[in-house]
């Protein structure tokens, strides 16, 4: 029998990709004085970003950046448990775990490395590498890298209709025989609505599973002082586990897992993302700390506030003008046109006219629900707002979609 070709197969899928007229194009991106994007050369109003509060250029930021580089350099050289564990990586620690009300927060590189080393370290846990009996009962929207966690674990992942808690608890009936953790994004990156929390933490104290919440899009958004959908929830000493990411709101880059001081000392030795890769520089680490002094202040409360004002601006814009935007309920909006191609030719359209808003097809949404996806931050001014919403109006009606 002849090997089947890994390089035909390779080929033959991106192939399939150009012919949907599906293939992605990663564009190069400037940012300019006035906060537009700077892309091929052209100016536009930019809802790509994840940079709710606009942090990523805040002086307070920059200047922690540059102080704590040309004192500590711009490099750890070693893993957190080797000799990379800085001084600023335990006060950033400490920072976050009391804004997220946890006894403890582990750093990691990103918040995919979160994700990833939380959920290995714990569906592994106390069974022999490969044969984990643990149970995975996760939302069907969830990020991807919940999904990877589970699956790397090697737990068995089971998924419930988006946001349907009553089938989160038909999963954990069908295998009543093992140990369970029920994991959800907080904010769902593709829909912009909220889990509900509440009834999940209800569900884990009936079946006795592990809770964990991935709060990449609520960090800085939701809950008191941005500190996520815990807090928004009021569900403080109910919940497990909150993820979250610093590339977001916090303007730089990681990710964090608050959690119990034991939860703490077990990803220590087990989350391999943790074990096996170089810590921050230590630059990086100053920069969120500054950013969550930031939140701390009247500065950063009126950050958030401008930023709800004006996702309820952009959002009610949209609405107004005839655009389906689902059931977003927080600064990411999807305008939803169905089939991918026609999304992504939207997106191609409004990029032409002045509006930078990624289009969105399957596999990451369903087929039917292609989509451009909006994503509003405190530094968009009312103006920029209003010039989006004329640009959406104008191609909307000339392809046809409102
Ligand atoms: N979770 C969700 C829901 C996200 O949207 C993202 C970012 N795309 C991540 C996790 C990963 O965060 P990071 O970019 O810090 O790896």
């Amino acid at each position: 029998m002849s090997r089947p070709d890994l390089r035909a197969r390779v080929e033959s899928a991106r192939a399939q990709r150009e012919q949907e007229g599906l293939l992605r194009r990663p564009r190069t991106v400037e940012l300019m004085a006035d906060g537009h994007r700077l892309v091929d050369g052209r100016a536009l109003v930019d809802f790509c970003g994840n940079d709710y509060l606009g942090l990523a250029r805040h002086p307070d930021l920059i200047a922690a950046l540059t102080r704590a580089a040309s004192v500590d350099g711009v490099g750890s050289g070693a893993a957190h448990l080797v000799s990379g564990h800085r001084g600023e990586h335990a006060a950033l620690e400490e920072e976050l775990a009391d804004w997220t009300g946890r006894q403890r927060a582990v750093l990691f590189s990103t918040g995919v490395m979160a994700n990833l080393g939380a959920l290995q370290a714990l569906l592994g846990a106390g069974s022999p590498p490969g044969r984990g009996d643990a149970l995975c009962v996760q939302d069907r929207l969830n990020h991807a890298s919940l999904i990877d966690g589970a699956q790397l674990a090697g737990a068995e992942l089971r998924r419930y209709p988006h946001a349907d808690a009553d089938a989160a608890a038909r999963q954990l009936d069908a295998r009543p025989d093992h140990p369970a953790l029920l994991a959800t994004d907080g904010v769902f990156s593709m829909d912009g609505d909220i889990a509900p929390l509440d009834r999940i933490a209800d569900l884990a104290e009936h079946y006795g599973a592990i809770t964990m919440v991935d709060d990449a899009h609520a960090s800085g958004v939701l809950g008191e002082r941005g500190s996520g959908t815990v807090s928004h929830y009021g569900l403080y000493g109910r919940w497990d586990i909150q993820v979250g990411t610093l590339s977001k709101a916090i303007g730089a880059v990681g990710g964090y897992v608050a959690c119990s001081h034991k939860l703490r000392q077990l990803m220590e030795h087990r989350a391999r993302p943790l074990l096996f890769s170089t810590s921050h520089p230590p630059s990086v680490t100053a920069t969120c700390i500054a950013a969550l002094d930031l939140l701390m202040s009247d500065e950063g409360q009126m950050l958030i506030e401008r930023l709800w004002e004006n996702t309820r601006l952009f959002k009610s814009g949209l609405a107004t003008l005839g655009f389906n935007t689902g059931i977003s309920q927080t600064p990411i909006t999807p305008v939803i046109i169905g089939e991918g191609a026609r999304a992504m030719q939207f997106s191609d359209q409004l990029f032409a006219a002045g509006v930078f808003a990624q289009g969105i097809a399957f596999p990451t949404v369903a087929r039917d629900k292609g989509r451009v996806r909006t994503i509003v931050s405190a530094a968009h001014s009312r103006g920029d707002l209003e010039e989006a919403l004329n640009i959406f109006e104008s191609v909307g009606r000339a392809m046809d979609l409102i």
